[in-house]
């Protein structure tokens, strides 16, 4: 019986290795990166937490989590981390992992956001704030949120109505179309 929980906890960390490239078994424990953590308040589960619960096999409750969905990406604790494990390439994989094998998202917004900002990026080759905020507020049915800091920001400049094409547009659609489905890109 240990022989069969043990094999099971190790292939679900020896997945979440695979795809993001980091060994866990480098943890020491230490809660740095919790402590680094500026999107913290969002979390289920620190990081800290996080690697512990890979660690043990606990696919549901990593996969299901708030934390793989909340997480900025900012490296904070990557550049802190003694034992140099990128964080936020193992949330990377998590986030992958739930929707491959069809876990409970636990961020729909924030996946939404995902899918809206990538998409723009697919289109014109960057995410112009004003659209992206608009398509996420009507996607959310929450028409009027940002409404009085966009008024404020389009009239000092800071934000265009409609989106600017880059050069190089060919190249980011082609390489959109190679990476296919992939990520969080599949609905
Ligand atoms: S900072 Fe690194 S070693 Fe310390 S708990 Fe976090 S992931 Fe583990
Ligand atoms: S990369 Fe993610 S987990 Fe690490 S400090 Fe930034 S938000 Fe927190």
């Amino acid at each position: 019986m240990l022989t069969s929980l043990t094999a099971v906890s190790g292939d679900f960390q020896r997945e979440v290795e695979a795809r993001s490239g980091q060994n866990l078994d480098g943890c020491l424990g230490c809660g740095t990166c919790t402590g680094s953590c500026p999107n913290i308040s969002f979390y289920d589960y620190s990081p800290r937490e996080l690697i512990a619960l890979i660690r043990r096999g606990e696919k549901k409750r990593v996969l299901e989590s708030r934390s793989i969905w909340y997480c900025l990406g900012c490296y904070t604790c990557e550049e802190r981390c003694p034992g140099g494990i990128g964080l936020s390439r193992v949330m990377d994989a998590c986030r992958e992992l739930c929707l491959k094998e069809k876990y409970a998202v636990n961020g729909e917004r924030v996946l939404l956001f995902h899918r809206l900002f990538l998409a723009q990026l697919a289109r014109y080759g960057r995410a112009p704030e004003a659209l992206l905020a608009l398509q996420f507020n009507f996607r959310t049915k929450d028409y009027f949120r940002d409404l009085g800091l966009g008024r404020k920001m389009f009239l000092k400049g800071k934000i265009k109505l409609f989106p600017e094409r880059i050069s190089g547009q060919k190249e980011i659609r082609s390489f959109f179309r190679e990476a296919g489905p992939r990520g969080v890109l599949p609905e």
